[in-house]
């Protein structure tokens, strides 16, 4: 299969070439030129993650380099335990895609896009730089990823003081290949350095640099595996079609299942749960699309005012009144985020992250609007990771997950840096 550019100003290129691009020459993003359809039939016989996920990402590797690699990818990428368990409402249940090496769903994209790029290596190539900005989550995935494989290193640049403490230290503990930088600024002060050196063809000469960001579609391809594996659970165990409800921030999750339901698969409505950040919640109002700055908010991994996979739901959908038909926006402010993850454990019998915590609010109205379809809420990280803001509020402590448990038991260090670009490239190994 090819891909080509959201923007059509692109030409049409293989998955191993779109890969690593990452963007598209014309700064589009890249999507597949057709989607596959599947029936149920098509998964018979595939009950695991990854053995759903090896069938469902076929069509998109066929006649790549890099299709007789899948097999191995998927099993290695999807080796995350990624229960769906009922909660104590009927109809209720919570997908964890938490239990991956950093306790976020991030996880799961850049194990995959990491092994894609390392079983692309041929061995006289040079050292590959991925350059990630990072509000807190994708930073610590994709040093996890990464994280000594030969071939790469990996440089994090974060907002020092601005991500949660936990995080930082996270970021600061793979050591070996992996660098964190603690910035100096805001996170779109990162993200603007590290645009800049990836647009930078003379820095690019001397250090080879690639990034790992949302728009990459290998994460957003993998990130359909976990919708296509549930729906097909609750399909095959109850005989329905679940809805999804997804916290929401760049809309690369959410987008992901909006793909997999175009594909076939058993998804009923797909409601998109996003914090004080109200760029979508406006849109599917009725209101223009205007993107905007962010405003910070306790669920910080979806403080987003200009959400980049949007341009991937105008392609699917690009007439806006069936775009607005497609999925339903829930926003969610921080004073109800702190009163669910509060009330979570007695009207649900879960403790979420601030992030989950939009998508439990998000579900408890469509039940008091007395909505009565089976929905799956995702829960994006574990609460273990924001424990400065989830313990307060249950008023007990919450005990990390082994991986997240182990990295917190590391030294940590992170290398400061001025928000300057002649810094950045001197960090980086160019004089
Ligand atoms: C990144 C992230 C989100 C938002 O996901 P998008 O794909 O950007 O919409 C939500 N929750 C957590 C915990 C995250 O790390």
């Amino acid at each position: 299969m090819n891909f080509v550019s959201t923007r059509g100003n692109a030409p049409a290129v293989s998955l191993s070439a779109a890969l690593a691009a990452g963007l598209a020459p014309d700064r589009g993003l890249y999507v597949p030129t057709e989607l596959p359809h599947f029936e149920l039939a098509d998964f018979d016989g595939a009950s695991s993650l990854s053995q759903v996920a090896e069938r469902l990402l076929a069509p998109f590797f066929a006649d790549d380099a890099l299709q007789s690699a899948l097999h191995g990818i998927a099993a290695r990428a999807f080796a995350i335990n990624t229960p769906c368990l009922p909660m104590a409402g009927q109809g209720d249940w919570l997908l964890e895609l938490f239990r991956g090496p950093t306790a976020a769903f991030k996880d799961y994209g850049a194990r995959f896009l990491a092994l894609c790029l390392a079983a692309m290596r041929r061995p006289d190539d040079p050292e590959l730089t991925i350059l990630v900005a990072t509000s807190g989550d994708t930073g610590a995935a994709v040093a996890a990823a990464f994280h000594r494989l030969p071939g790469f290193r990996v440089a994090i640049l974060y907002p020092d003081g601005r991500v949660s403490p936990r995080q930082a230290h996270q970021l600061g503990a793979f050591g070996d290949n992996v660098r964190a930088f603690k910035v100096d600024g805001s996170f779109d002060d990162c993200q603007a350095l590290a645009k800049r050196a990836l647009n930078d063809a003379t820095l690019k000469q001397c250090v080879p640099l690639s990034s790992a960001n949302s728009i990459s579609l290998g994460r957003l391809l993998p990130q359909m595996a976990y919708y296509a594996q549930a729906a097909l659970a609750h399909q095959r165990a109850h005989g329905r079609a679940p809805g999804f409800i997804v916290p929401t921030g760049n809309l690369g999750n959410a987008l992901a299942g909006v793909l997999v339901r175009a594909m076939g698969l058993p998804v009923g409505e797909i409601v998109l749960a996003t914090n004080a950040n109200r760029t979508l919640a406006d849109f599917f109002a009725g209101n223009d699309y205007v993107p905007r700055a962010s405003v910070a908010t306790l669920a910080n991994a979806m403080d987003v005012g200009a959400p980049s996979n949007f341009e991937r739901l105008q392609w699917l959908l690009p007439e806006a009144a069936s775009l607005r038909r497609a999925l339903r926006v829930e926003w969610v402010d921080d004073a109800t985020i702190r009163d669910t993850i509060q009330c979570a454990q007695s009207r649900h019998d879960v403790v979420p992250c601030p992030h989950t915590a939009t998508a439990l609010c998000a579900l408890e109205r469509l039940r008091q609007a007395g909505d009565t379809r089976d929905f799956i809420a995702v829960a994006t990280a574990h609460p273990a990771k924001f424990d400065s803001i989830v313990e307060p509020l249950i008023g007990s402590p919450v005990t990390p997950p082994p991986a997240l448990a182990e990295l917190l038991t590391r030294p940590s260090q992170a290398l400061p840096l001025a928000n300057d670009y002649d810094a950045l490239c001197a960090a980086l190994g160019y004089a």
